[in-house]
């Protein structure tokens, strides 16, 4: 591993961290507004916002954590020690509730044990021990404190492992509930169906060293270089577009020609 240390894609949660935290910025502002303007409404809104409010708070240092990363390296995938990780073999299969009943305010509750066990540890699949691969769509509907119901999709992401004595079993991950993930340190944005088109591609890659070409040209613009590029446009020049690869708005300067543009997440052109 040592030796391809900087050759991984590490797929995280960047966006869901980012939402919650700026629910957890919006929520006491909100608060104080609606302490302006109606003060008797203070004290109820604050019992009817604190509850979410500590939930996201919860989910928000939960989310902080690398756990539920998944790992790209060019000898294996990685799949982060998540408590959604299951792990269920092939004959659960009748059983298609697919994902489990995870809310915006949490983790699922209860149902979870019944679906599979939850693997405690870091799984490794190495390429020439991954099977079938796909993804699906869970919605969960779950139900708002004002009422009325909010249907969360949550793509998940379900691999094959392949044994030696012929064996399979099978793991679900969550991907998102955000459309998709970041690359750690890059601007690099994957939906479950992106991803799922890379790890096909290093399935039939040839040799591990193809494998660290692909890897190597996978995860977009750096982080800090895309910051550095957008600092010398000029306000005026930027120009927000929408990738259809790879689904993701970017600044765009546009004094670049049309057909020059380059998505920073995943290189496609034009744009
Ligand atoms: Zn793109």
């Amino acid at each position: 591993m040592q030796k391809y240390k900087y050759t991984t894609i590490i797929l995280e949660k960047r966006l869901a961290r980012w939402m919650n935290g700026c629910g957890l910025i919006v929520a006491p502002i909100g608060l104080i507004v609606i302490g302006f303007a109606e003060p008797q409404a203070f004290f109820v809104a604050g019992i009817c916002l604190a509850i979410p409010y500590l939930l996201l708070l919860g989910k928000h240092f939960s989310d902080r954590s690398d756990k539920g990363n998944i790992v790209i390296t060019p000898t294996a995938i990685h799949l982060g020690k998540d408590r959604s990780i299951t792990q269920r073999y092939p004959d659960d299969e009748s059983n298609e509730s697919m994902g489990r009943g995870h809310g915006l305010w949490g983790k699922g509750h209860g149902a979870e044990g019944q679906e599979g066990r939850v693997l405690d540890g870091l799984t490794t699949i190495n390429w020439n021990e991954l099977g079938e691969i796909r993804s699906t769509t869970h919605t969960s509907r779950i139900q708002s404190s004002s009422g009325g119901d909010i249907d969360v999709e949550t793509d998940v992401l379900h691999l094959i492992k392949k044994g030696k004595d012929g064996t399979e079993k099978h793991y679900g991950m969550d991907f998102s509930q955000w459309g998709g993930r970041f690359v750690k340190g890059h601007v690099g944005f994957y939906t479950a169906q992106r991803a799922i088109e890379l790890i096909k591609n290093l399935l039939e890659a040839a040799s591990e060293e193809e494998r660290v070409e692909i890897i190597k040209n996978s995860k977009g613009v750096p982080t800090l270089e895309h910051k550095r590029r957008m600092r010398m446009v000029p306000f005026g020049n930027r120009k927000v577009l929408l990738c259809e690869v790879c689904t993701i708005s970017s600044v765009y300067d546009d004094r670049i020609p049309e057909d020059e543009r380059e998505c920073p997440s995943c290189g496609s052109r034009p744009i």
